[in-house]
């Protein structure tokens, strides 16, 4: 619908009056209207069906069905209803102006007609019903605008979680790599020094790791690697507790509010985990299968100390196992 060019623009005229059908079909076509006429309610709802006016300018009096009962018909049809209706009448009672307004009318004109005032409202009323459409079309786009905007977001938070996970796992083991454990070690120390609770570490490491190796080949090792991560993982149950590698072919395990017996149960529950694997190492001469020297320490951590003294006393629990022949766990105390 284009108002400038009026020929674009189809007006539905009902009235009962021969005369003035007439005459105001005379008149807008000469204004440039293409302009539909209709005698009676029945035709005029049959008419806007078929021709589909931009406005229909509706009689109120008129015999057969009335022009409110013709305008309730329309504005029932979802084919017509967005059509604007204005009604012509003799009656200006305010009852009536009323209940054609609430009948869905946009505007009441009164007989005898005028010719400029007729054009006015029509126009006024296309203008109208065109900023309607093009606001209800910016709306949609909006909508639309906003959809691919939350599904973009989706996707990115989605992107978001893989990275941390990236950034926060061992690729070939699939347990905390080690920057998560240092980072995480960080946040539970501190807590424990808060709670003044125990924290517990443990140090795993595969016993004679390059001599297997070297017997089965590298790929062989990572898979003896993967398989003891899980392994371990399988025995730490806790949300709060980690189980990370630490490096090369050892695995670390925080144990926040955990004291001693419990990781040192914990230790010998991750080293049975790992023999039920039953990982043959015909190198090892201590076993016929893979083997775990664990090193465990417990604390009770003081203020302004730091984690490196955990990892500390781990590492020399670790170095003990092994020198007390491997396959076992050794508890060490921190120093402070
Ligand atoms: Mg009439």
């Amino acid at each position: 619908m284009n108002i400038e060019n009026f020929a674009d623009v189809t007006v539905l005229i009902v009235d009962d009056s021969p005369v003035s059908l007439e005459e105001i079909f005379q008149f807008l076509s000469n204004a440039g209207f293409k302009v539909v006429m209709a005698a009676d309610g029945e035709s005029a709802i049959a008419k806007a069906q078929d021709t589909n006016p931009d406005i229909i300018v509706l009689d109120i009096i008129m015999p057969g069905i009335d022009g409110f009962e013709t305008c309730r018909r329309l504005k029932a049809n979802p084919l017509t209803q967005d059509i604007p209706i204005i009604f012509m009448t003799a009656l200006s009672q305010t009852s009536v102006v009323v209940k054609g307004f609430q009948l869905g009318a946009v505007d009441f004109i009164i007989k005898p007609i005028h010719q400029e005032i007729i054009l006015a409202r029509i126009i006024s009323h296309l203008t109208i019903q065109k900023l309607q459409h093009s606001l209800q079309e910016q709306n949609l786009k909006l909508q639309r605008e906003i959809q691919q905007r939350q599904k973009a977001e989706a996707a990115l938070v989605k992107a978001n979680m893989q990275l941390k996970n990236l950034a926060t796992s061992d690729s070939l083991t699939q347990v905390a790599n080690r920057r998560r454990f240092d980072e995480y070690l960080e946040q539970a120390w501190g807590i424990s020094i808060r709670e003044a609770w125990f924290i517990s570490l443990l140090m795993c490491d595969v016993d004679f790791f390059k001599r297997y190796n070297d017997n089965w080949g590298h790929q062989a090792g990572d898979r003896c690697l993967y398989q003891v991560a899980q392994a371990i993982k399988r025995v730490i149950k806790r949300p709060a507790d980690l189980v990370a590698r630490y490096g090369g072919e050892e695995f670390a395990v925080i144990l926040p509010h955990t004291p001693e017996e419990g990781a040192m149960m914990v230790a010998q529950l991750i080293r049975s985990s790992v023999r039920e694997l039953a990982l043959i190492h015909p190198e090892s001469p201590i076993s016929d299968y893979v083997t775990l020297s664990v090193g465990v320490t417990s604390t009770v951590p003081l203020r302004d100390s730091s984690p490196d003294i955990l990892v500390a006393a781990a590492d020399l629990a670790v170095y003990q196992a092994k020198e007390l022949g491997r396959d076992r766990a050794v508890f060490l105390p921190v120093k402070k």
